[in-house]
């Protein structure tokens, strides 16, 4: 048996374990930072529940472009260096623990333990226990394979279009970003 076919991801159930620390936590980042956009506990665990299976299907079929837009350059360039290393897992179900927003940290942060319930392609059960940075309303910039203005087709790397002279640079606003992984 083999990993998912690669187009097929699927957004596992998530609980958030301490919600009521959220309005604290929420409170020491808008103290430190300026206020950040209205999140709601519901909204971080559905995106952790959907960053997860992006983040072990990458992992289990050694693509990580899948990543972009929800995980920070850095990151992704963990995963790319540790590819397999997840074993084909995927997540069936994870646990999210608020931790607080480590200080001093630009951007600011939201750090989080995650705990995914796991099953091999041979249907072993497991955990898999990591520590998250989520950022908030952040930009990055992501490549698209044609032109946004002229839609001419764009070779890899390429940032100017070669037919309508524009910037084929594509920033996108992503409410959330995981910035950071700690895996154990
Ligand atoms: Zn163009």
């Amino acid at each position: 048996m083999t990993y998912a076919d690669p187009g097929e991801l699927t957004a596992i159930p998530t609980t958030v374990e301490n919600p009521g620390e959220w309005s604290q936590i929420y409170q020491e980042l808008s103290a430190a930072h300026g206020v950040p956009p209205a999140v709601t506990v519901d909204a971080i665990a559905a995106m952790v529940g959907s960053a997860l299976p992006i983040f072990f299907h990458a992992d289990a079929t050694r693509g990580i472009d899948i990543m972009r837009g929800t995980f920070s350059n850095q990151v992704i360039a963990q995963c790319g260096a540790h590819l397999g290393c997840l074993g084909g897992a995927r997540p069936t179900s994870a646990l999210v623990r608020l931790i607080g927003a480590p200080a001093r940290r630009d951007p600011p942060v939201l750090r989080v333990r995650v705990v995914a319930r796991t099953v091999t392609p041979e249907g072993n059960d497991g955990t898999n226990s990591q520590f998250w940075d989520i950022e908030f309303d952040s930009e990055t910039v992501v490549s698209k394979g044609a032109c946004p203005n002229c839609g001419a087709p764009l070779a890899a790397g390429q940032l100017v279009c070669s037919y309508c002279h524009r910037d084929a640079r594509t920033k996108v606003q992503v409410p959330l970003l995981v910035n950071r992984v700690q895996i154990y």
